[in-house]
């Protein structure tokens, strides 16, 4: 490649074409029906991948990374969902993840509770274990009428008061009181099999609230963004989009695109890597109106992680009508030329820096 065809600083872009636009708005729109369906779906979700939890759990936990997963699949099976029910109400969709996060990370702590009370029916038989439990949760009146007992019970009242930690055990008739039981033991942190920290009982509260918050958190951000997508009303069928790009920084597209001028941008070859700061331009339109009901354009900013990945943060949202299809087709791809004349002129400085 020459020197010439890469483009100086003071170069200014010519102007395509200009058109009326506005800022990108969702659609927000959905079938009440749907609704009620996605939600079921969520509810489904939630039960499968809290049941998962559980089951990992019994076994090992990692802390911060599980419930990033759980959260990651609410957030990403309920944007599956949504789609397929084309529910595109990025408000609503957002709460029902929430809801669905909150609810699988209970489904996860509720069938610990049925575990726990499967081993206590397991060890001494359920109407054993019923009877224990009233004398335990009511020991203090057990306590004060204790001459007016028959003998066993008596027995089983002062085993109670001398067991403390059994009597803890035996008080446990509820999912809240599992949960206020399990606080009180504390959620131990382990490091490489080896028994760490105990967080003690706000400290596990918190620590719950905070795996919770996680998974609730994901799926709120991920169904949000997952309705917010483009949607063509007319066909009723999302729409599609085509990267273009990357658009080196010295040409910042944003300024003329948000006002609806499109001009000739600068775009890098297929040689020539991407860099922080470049620019990455989607262009969403509908397959079935072939683009009748316009064209949403997402501007997005190219950073590079410390994994080398490519990352994208959406800067601008612009809604193009119709019309802008090619011509932003045209100003967003690089050297396609407008003319005869210079398409056989792209084509000879081709066949020159091939031989080259
Ligand atoms: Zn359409």
């Amino acid at each position: 490649m020459n020197e010439a065809s890469v483009p100086e600083e003071n170069v200014t872009f010519p102007e395509v074409a200009r058109f009326e636009v506005r800022e990108y708005c969702a659609d927000g729109g959905f079938a009440f029906g749907s609704l009620l369906q996605l939600c079921g779906g969520l509810g489904v979700v939630g039960i499968i991948l809290g049941a998962i939890a559980h089951f990992v759990g019994q076994y090992f936990w990692f802390i911060l990374i599980f419930p990033a997963l759980i959260g990651l699949g609410v957030g990403g099976a309920g944007a599956v969902l949504l789609r397929k029910l084309r529910v595109r109400n990025p408000i609503i969709c957002s709460f029902a993840g929430l809801a669905a996060g909150v609810f699988a990370m209970t489904t996860m702590h509720y069938l610990d509770y049925r575990a726990f009370n499967d081993r206590m029916t397991g060890a001494m038989g359920a109407e054993q274990l019923d009877f224990i439990r009233q004398v335990a949760v009511n020991i203090e009146q057990f306590q004060q009428d204790r001459e007016n007992l028959p003998e066993d019970l008596q027995l089983l009242v002062d085993d109670l008061l001398a067991d403390p930690e059994a009597l803890k055990v035996f008080q446990v008739n509820s999912f809240p009181a599992f949960m206020n039981y399990s606080a009180e033991l504390g959620v131990e942190l382990s490091h490489r099999g080896r028994k760490g920290m105990n967080l003690g009982y706000t400290g596990s509260i918190i620590y719950w609230l905070v795996e919770m918050l996680i998974v609730a958190g994901l799926g709120f951000v991920l169904m949000s963004s997952a309705a917010a997508q483009p949607f063509c009303v007319a066909c009723h069928e999302w729409k599609k989009e085509k990267e273009y790009g990357p658009i080196p920084p010295l040409c910042n597209p944003q300024e003329s695109l948000k006002e609806g001028r499109v001009l000739k941008y600068p775009i890098r070859g297929d040689n020539d890597p991407v860099q922080p700061g470049d620019w990455n331009v989607q262009l969403w339109t509908c397959d079935d109106c072939e683009g009748e009901s316009g064209v949403d354009v997402i501007l997005r900013l190219i950073s590079i992680d410390d994994n080398k990945a490519v990352q994208y943060k959406d800067v601008e949202k612009i809604s193009y009508p119709a019309e802008a299809v090619a011509p932003l087709v045209y100003a967003l791809t690089r050297d396609e030329p407008a003319k005869g004349e210079s398409a056989a002129a792209a084509e000879q400085e081709e066949d020159e820096s091939q031989q080259a």
